[in-house]
């Protein structure tokens, strides 16, 4: 029985199912031995079919920004273009300049989407070879425009295609060779509703080409690495094997549940969430169009106190909600519904703020 605790519906992490938590703890084996290989090789092709990629997915014993920051040290030459329309995209901008690469941002207002035309006026500059985006700005609630951004990047082949999809992977479909994608990573915490510590990415065969010739990208996110390492069935330092263990039992899980399926929950946790926020008097603070499948971030329109909220659901009913992000706390809150979360689990929810909201 999974021990008392309050209940995380924020956005990560999120809450990790016992059964998962168990499928962790595994007596430990060494990560140059047969067993961890074998471990390894027969969880990797189900890593690329829930990836849509036939290229290796590494795993990496970080959190995303740890492949968030390799990815720009490994494939950024000249000069990269970092999409920016919440907190998460903003910072990756900053991240570039940190690793003193050139950069740029395309500054979007917080709450409306990456369009693929501003795309296009940028990258026809000729100046970039790499550009990044956050496919679901995980602090506002908005999805960018994947596919439609895809089409224009792909005009532009010198272009690195670097993709996070923390809060989306697994939730939503994602075809990351068809998108023609260089890099699609996720941490574990979010969508993939496992305990934070474990990053999965896709390289494309003409990012690691790219990699091996890029001065100054270190070693513990160096991608060749990865490859010459994956290629025996193993990592390059290592891993968190308890997460190893547990991307196994999530695999099956979603085998077991069928990956369709497991589309079609989010998209319908994320329409009942919708309703239940707007027939309550709220708006939502994603540009109509562009709301998040796997969370929703409610405009604070009938200005209650959030805090308050947040206070009375813990002390009430052992559940955490979030209370909006940075600039937006108290303006917004946030609710998620993703990994393990079912129909009944969010109207539950939706009944408890109902429930606490009377007493505001
Ligand atoms: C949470 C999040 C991150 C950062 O993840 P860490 O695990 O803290 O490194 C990056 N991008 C998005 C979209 C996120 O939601």
């Amino acid at each position: 029985m999974t021990k008392p605790h309050v209940k995380l519906f924020i956005p990560g992490p999120v809450e990790v199912s016992e059964d998962t938590l168990q499928a962790m703890c595994q007596p430990m084996i060494g990560h140059r031995g047969t067993g961890f290989q074998d471990l390894y090789a027969a969880i990797q092709p189900k890593l690329q079919a829930i990836l849509y990629t036939k290229n290796p997915v590494f795993i990496s014993t970080s959190s995303a920004w740890g492949v968030m920051e390799g990815a720009v040290r490994n494939l950024v030459a000249k000069k990269v273009l970092n999409c920016c329309c919440g907190a998460f995209s903003d910072k990756w901008f900053d991240v570039s300049k940190r690793c003193g690469k050139e950069a740029e941002e395309l500054k979007i207002d917080w709450g409306q989407p990456i369009l693929p035309e501003a795309v296009d006026a940028k990258l026809k500059t000729g100046q970039f070879d790499a550009i990044t985006l956050i496919h679901n700005e995980t602090s506002t609630g908005l999805m960018n425009p994947l596919a439609d951004i895809a089409k224009v990047v792909r005009k532009y082949p010198e272009v690195m295609f670097i993709v996070d999809s923390v809060s989306s992977m697994t939730a939503v479909k994602i075809e990351t060779d068809a998108l023609g994608i260089d890099v699609l990573l996720a941490g574990t915490q979010k969508a993939w509703a496992m305990p934070p510590g474990l990053a999965v990415f896709a390289v494309s065969e003409r990012a690691l080409k790219k990699a091996e010739k890029m001065p100054g990208r270190g070693f513990y996110f160096d991608f060749p690495e990865f490859k010459a390492n994956h290629d025996k069935n193993m990592t390059p330092s290592t891993p968190s094997i308890p997460h190893i263990y547990g991307l196994k039992f999530k695999l099956d899980q979603f085998e077991k549940e069928g990956i369709e399926n497991r589309y079609a929950r989010h998209a319908k946790m994320a329409q009942k969430t919708r309703e239940w926020a707007k027939s309550r008097g709220f708006e939502l603070f994603p540009k109509a169009g562009y709301e998040s499948l796997t969370l929703t971030c409610i405009k604070n329109t009938r200005n209650i106190d959030v805090a308050k909220l947040q206070k009375a659901l813990k002390d009430k009913y052992k559940v955490l909600i979030d209370g909006g992000y940075g600039p937006i706390k108290g303006k917004t809150f946030r609710l998620a519904h993703m990994g393990d979360e079912t129909l009944e689990t969010v109207s539950q929810l939706h009944v408890m703020i109902d429930d606490c909201l009377k007493s505001l």
